[in-house]
């Protein structure tokens, strides 16, 4: 962990969460989502007991990307507490299990909503929570960085140069809260056809990137049919193909968390 978590400046319901790591980007479509739940799924596989938090409410992906049985989060009639529900092993909260789809809400309303299931849930005793953070720098993101005590953040984006300037304004956000950046994941970077590598996107800003900010790791995750597919399918990429390329490098991903 990169910074201490002291138990007492916690909001009851994550005083007994280990690690609290945010999955961020600055622009939708980028496979935040992807990242967030194969990260989750990578950790619980090396061992540690991990829970996701789906923070985005206009887009909430969880309810695609894995399939549990209970698709509908309960409450406990006694504490008013949440219950999260569970894909094999791995606790689940989102706005998509609340039984509302996605919401057309103001801000302040957003950042209600989201700190209430969060801080409300009986998470239990975890070692991660990864949250999947709304896309973007706003005040949404703001507030909920401020109420949880995140203590790392990985930032996903894609190779375009332009994309450089969003990252840096991901890694500024962070910084300011005293949340360390470990890790920047290129996504989509390059895929094989043909024996041949092609990089739609053009190479390098990931390195500019992680170079001006002095960001400890960078992975870069191909473009891969299956990878959309398992998506879609309610089976994280690295459950259904845990020797694959992708799976190890989440592995990597984990190990640096
Ligand atoms: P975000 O959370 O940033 O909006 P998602 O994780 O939901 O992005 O990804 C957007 C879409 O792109 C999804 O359909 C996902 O399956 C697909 N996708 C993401 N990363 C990859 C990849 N490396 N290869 C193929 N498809 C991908």
């Amino acid at each position: 962990p990169a910074r201490p978590i002291f138990a007492e400046q916690l909001p009851s319901g994550l005083q007994t969460i280990s690690n609290i790591v945010a999955v961020s980007s600055c622009k939708g479509g980028v496979g935040k989502s992807t990242v967030a739940v194969n990260l989750a799924y990578t950790l619980a596989d090396m061992g540690a007991r991990v829970g996701i938090f789906d923070a985005d409410v206009y887009g909430p992906s969880l309810p695609t990307m894995v399939s549990p049985e209970s698709r509908i989060l309960e409450m406990n009639p006694e504490t008013r507490t949440i219950i999260p529900t569970e894909y094999l092993g791995v606790k689940l909260v989102s706005f998509g299990f609340a039984g509302q789809g996605s919401a057309i809400m103001r801000g302040p309303m957003v950042s209600g909503v989201i700190n209430q299931l969060l801080t409300t849930t009986e998470w239990g005793e975890l070692d991660y929570l990864v949250i999947d953070m709304p896309p973007g720098t706003g005040d949404i993101q703001l507030t909920l960085c401020q109420v949880v005590p995140l203590n790392a953040a990985v930032i996903v984006t894609t190779p375009q140069k332009l994309s450089f300037i969003d990252v840096a304004k991901g890694v500024r956000m962070f910084s300011k809260l005293k949340v360390p950046s470990i890790a920047v994941v290129e996504n989509m970077c390059h895929f094989d056809a043909d024996g041949k590598r092609y990089y739609p996107f053009g190479r390098g800003s990931g390195s500019e990137v992680v170079q001006q900010f002095g960001i400890p790791h960078l992975f870069d995750l191909p473009i891969r049919p299956t990878l959309s597919a398992s998506g879609d399918s309610g089976t994280p990429e690295v459950v259904a193909d845990p020797q694959g390329e992708v799976a190890r490098i989440f592995q990597e991903l984990g190990v640096c968390v």
